[in-house]
């Protein structure tokens, strides 16, 4: 059994790093995320694991042996104003499920690099990279609130942005990945379970909505002229929840709203928003879209404005791995609840690719992004201890 105190003296070791009065800062090329790598490197070195970057900046602790090896791990960046445990609780687990494993498995440990997207808005980024999956000159262009490129926060770093669409080249070294993490909603808690196995990622999509009315003045315009974009978008947001139905799973989100010209004694001329849905089953989001586009066009022609609907990016969701999910769970012994996440993780753009799996741990709160965000250090032992025994019957 892997001991939940060596757990927490491996976490303890990343509580200063970009902690701040309203939770951790920890964002992708900066220095926090730096001071972050070398934590990684002192835990790798301490258990003769070799430290290595790859073209990514995904971090890797390397058995001595050839590849292929096993992995596990998760990410050390959080969001602004992060929680202790997202991200830190599966690399810190990882580095427990190796020293527990060592002389019997070459197992590798990775830290993703910018997996929450938090600084340029390009979530799994390094996995995506990884896997091959990344649009590699797009991102480089994003900046961030500073006005900075993410190729020049790379460089900065010491990541060479020109090499990155070679990253791939490091996957064939990975014979399967399995990640912990905390689990971002109260399943596990409710089910009085300390960790669960995630069996899918949901089916996602997210909608870009662009509305064009006529801007006039808020007062002299008769309703009956009036071409009011936000009222439009007000419309369609409710209906956009409303066609989700019944299943309490099925998630719709209006995430991002901009409003043309933004004015108080002005109708607004035009609105740009975004819907963010998911649900277990693809196939529901792909009705609900479809479903979507049809009200759109009759709430066009009965507010007089134009509504233009795209798809800004579609997943499928993905299963993982029936081999790794069997060896998980019958490593945990007895019944263990079975989870659909709907949140992106590293582990599910490595499914894409490799034979992958994901364990949650049980999170009081339900809390996630935030530094409200809970753990017992005895659940996550319960996870490590799992892991590493599924490894075992997955070499
Ligand atoms: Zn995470």
């Amino acid at each position: 059994m892997i001991a939940a105190a060596a757990i927490e003296a491996r976490l303890a070791g990343l509580d200063a790093i970009g902690r701040r009065a309203d939770g951790f800062h920890r964002l992708a090329w900066t220095a926090e995320d730096r001071a972050a790598g070398e934590w990684f490197a002192a835990q790798a070195e301490a258990l003769g694991l070799s430290v290595e970057r790859d073209l990514a900046g995904n971090l890797w602790a390397c058995p001595r042996t050839p590849p292929p090896w096993l992995a596990v791990g998760s990410h050390l960046d959080t969001v602004a104003a992060g929680g202790r445990w997202d991200g830190a609780l599966g690399v810190a687990c990882a580095f427990a499920v190796a020293e527990a494993v060592s002389g019997e498995l070459p197992l590798a440990v990775i830290s993703f690099a910018d997996e929450e997207g938090g600084r340029f808005n390009t979530p799994t980024f390094g996995s995506r990279a990884l896997v091959g999956r990344l649009d590699a000159a797009e991102a480089l262009a994003r900046a961030d609130a500073g006005a900075v490129t993410m190729a020049a926060a790379m460089r900065a770093f010491g990541v060479d942005p020109a090499r990155l669409a070679d990253a791939p080249s490091a996957l064939a070294r990975v014979a399967a990945f399995v990640e912990i993490h905390i689990d971002q909603s109260r399943e596990l808690a409710e089910a009085g379970a300390p960790i669960g196995v995630v069996s899918a990622l949901a089916g996602r999509t997210r909608v870009a909505v662009e509305i064009d009315g006529e801007a006039d003045h808020a007062g002299t315009t008769r309703r009956s002229e009036r071409r009011d974009a936000l009222a439009a978008a007000a419309r369609l947001i409710v209906a956009a929840e409303e066609l989700a139905g019944a299943d309490a799973r099925f998630v719709v989100t209006p995430t991002r709203l901009l409003v043309e010209p933004n004015a108080l004694s002005t109708i607004p001329g035009a609105v740009r928003l975004w819907l963010d849905a998911r649900a277990p089953e693809i196939a529901a989001v792909d009705a609900w879209r479809a479903a979507l586009d049809e009200h759109a066009a009759a709430l066009a022609l009965e507010r007089r404005v134009e509504i233009r609907l795209s798809t800004a990016s579609r997943s499928p969701g993905i299963r993982f791995d029936a081999r790794v999910r069997e060896a998980l769970e019958g490593a945990v012994g007895g019944s263990v609840p079975q989870q659909v996440c709907f949140a992106g993780h590293d582990a599910g753009v490595l499914a894409e690719r490799v034979p992958a799996g994901m364990v949650l741990v049980r999170n009081p709160s339900g809390v996630s992004h935030s530094p409200a965000e809970a753990v017992d250090v005895a659940d996550a032992a319960v996870a490590a201890t799992a892991v590493a025994a599924a490894l075992g019957t997955l070499r």
